[in-house]
């Protein structure tokens, strides 16, 4: 899972600093294909507003949920909110 540093850390989408207050979605490493324009999103923290807002949030979530289909069988899944769960 990212690690966020409150004050520090930045989000992958606005690249303004998230605060500990923010309300966050963060991403484990999922992608592998490095030349994927969602790269850079993978192991990575957004605020959730910004998650909610974007383009490719659906392409992200499905491909999120996708490797863990094919490699984990499953095991955990990203919901229409960025939120993760181990199921
Ligand atoms: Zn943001």
């Amino acid at each position: 899972m990212a690690i966020v540093i409150g004050g520090s850390s930045t989000c992958a989408l606005c690249n303004e600093v998230l605060e500990d207050e923010h309300e966050l979605v963060m991403t484990s490493p999922f992608i592998e294909d490095a030349s994927s324009d969602l790269w850079r999103y993978s192991d990575a923290a957004f605020h959730k507003n910004c998650f909610m807002g974007w383009d490719k949030r659906k392409r992200f979530i499905n491909t999120f949920n996708g490797y863990y289909e094919k490699h984990y069988r499953g095991m955990r899944v990203m919901d229409d909110e960025g939120t993760i769960s181990d199921v």
